[in-house]
């Protein structure tokens, strides 16, 4: 399910960051007094009272060169292209600036929700002043202190009330998948050979998000596909679109709703150090993974071209020793039919689900093929598994001491269990727990 969008808005320096990071759940253990320190994340998942949603600082998202205002006004529009809900973040201790109202007179343009939040509202009597910003326009002004946690409670109460209505035809049993990987590597020329090979059947589907575009086709076996829209693929010509930040904070949100990421490389230009970085978030959002490597039409082949490229990818990404990878050409279409055989198989495999008999089976092999190890004289002791989710897979290990049960044996363990079972394109979590 697509989960809505808050994005936070304001002029430099009202606090958007400090209120992103409280928000996003991450104690902040030094603020500095330097404006755009904390700049670093920009997207997050969070969640309020049971509702899930998505989080985006416009802040963070720069446009090189470009002048204050326009700063300013760019972050606004994004904020309106992008979200459901829009916090409009302005600061008690500065009262309204000629910056806040820039913003505010872009954002009158929007039909989205806006909810007027005043930062650094740290006392009683700043916590009086607010009602001055009722000038804005944007209704009751909701007080917040982000150095202090206060009133964020509030503020993400009347986010929530703000949020769409779910849409029950929402749900459906298509795949969800999305290319990502950095600019020119072939993704939307990609996107286009591939919909060219398969069977539209309704296309451009208008996400809970108004710009989200999603395309669905089925496949050969009647599988249904939904191919998620990324940033870089559909351009809608605004400034806003070549930046850095913003095409990344688009494709963690294109990973977060998809089952499966499709890390797109360029054959002709080998690895970079961008593509890694790319590689690293589907990872760490726990997708299904495969490798693409695209433009294979352009290197000169011989038999040994395929291996070694291979073999420099694993080198390179040594944490995806799970994902598959498949050489492909958006040009002259090699192997691109295969593709959604693929998905569909590593789909299969992020929802996996193993009983625990047989997976005690594995455990009572694996320990008898390589005894668990002792530390100080004390032995680890498996006393079972069980798996708790899917998406990635997951699995509680019950053991004596969770201290003994080293990165080594588990990834002992791991390998054990993708031995076992299939778990190709996807990685597995285990996760030690103590029993007395
Ligand atoms: P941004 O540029 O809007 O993202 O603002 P930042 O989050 O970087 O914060 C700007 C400055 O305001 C930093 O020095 C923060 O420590 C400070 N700040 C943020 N929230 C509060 C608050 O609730 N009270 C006070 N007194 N300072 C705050
Ligand atoms: P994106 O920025 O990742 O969406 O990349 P594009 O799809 O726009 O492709 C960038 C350039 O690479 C374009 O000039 C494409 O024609 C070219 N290109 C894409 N795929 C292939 C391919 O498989 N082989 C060759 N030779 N060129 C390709």
């Amino acid at each position: 399910m697509t989960k809505p969008v808050i994005a936070i808005v304001g002029r430099p320096n009202v606090g958007k960051s400090t209120i992103f990071n409280r928000i996003a759940g991450e104690r902040i253990s030094i603020v500095e007094d330097t404006p755009g320190v904390t700049r670093d994340r920009i997207y997050t998942t969070s969640e309020w009272l049971g509702h899930e949603f998505s989080l985006i600082d416009t802040g963070g998202i720069e446009i090189s060169d470009a002048p204050f205002m326009e700063q300013i006004k760019q972050q606004a529009e994004i904020a309106i292209d992008e979200a459901d809900v829009i916090i409009f973040l302005v600061s008690a201790r500065e009262g309204v600036t000629d910056a806040d109202e820039r913003v505010a007179q872009i954002l009158y343009r929007a039909d989205t929700p806006i909810l007027l939040g005043v930062n650094k509202a740290d006392n009683p009597e700043q916590r009086q002043d607010i009602f001055d910003f009722y000038s804005l326009g944007f209704g009751e002004p909701i007080a917040v202190s982000g150095a202090h946690g206060q009133g964020l409670g509030d503020l993400l109460d009347a986010a929530v009330a703000k949020f769409p209505m779910e849409d029950e035809d929402d749900e459906d049993d298509s795949i969800k998948f999305s290319l990502i990987g950095r600019p020119n590597v072939g993704k939307s020329s990609l996107v286009n050979a591939m919909l060219k090979e398969e069977r539209v059947i309704v296309s451009q589907i208008e996400g809970t998000t108004r710009d989200a575009i999603d395309t669905k086709f089925t496949a050969e076996d009647n599988q249904e596909f939904t191919m998620i829209d990324t940033a870089g693929i559909r351009k809608r010509g605004k400034v806003y679109e070549n930046t850095e930040k913003y095409a990344v904070m688009r494709a963690l949100r294109a990973i977060d709703r998809s089952d499966v990421v499709l890390v797109v490389l360029n054959a002709e230009e080998g690895i970079r150090e961008q593509d890694k970085k790319v590689a690293g978030y589907a990872h760490e959002a726990g997708r299904g993974i495969i490798i693409v490597v695209n433009k294979w039409d352009t290197l000169k082949k011989d038999n040994h071209t395929m291996q070694e490229f291979e073999n420099h990818i694993r080198d390179q990404f040594q944490y995806l020793d799970y994902a598959p990878i498949v050489f492909v050409s958006a040009k002259t279409g090699v192997r691109l039919q295969n593709l959604p055989a693929m998905i569909e198989q590593v789909s299969e495999n992020q929802n996996r689900r193993i009983q625990s008999a047989l997976l005690n089976e594995v455990l009572i092999d694996a320990t008898t093929v390589t005894p668990t190890p002792a530390i100080n004289g004390k032995r680890l002791r498996i006393y079972y598994m069980t798996q708790v989710a899917v998406q990635p897979p997951t699995f509680v290990v019950f053991v004596n001491d969770v201290n003994l049960l080293h990165f080594s044996y588990q990834r002992f363990l791991k390998n054990q269990l993708r031995k076992t079972f299939d778990f190709t394109g996807t990685p597995i979590h285990l996760i030690p727990r103590q029993r007395k």
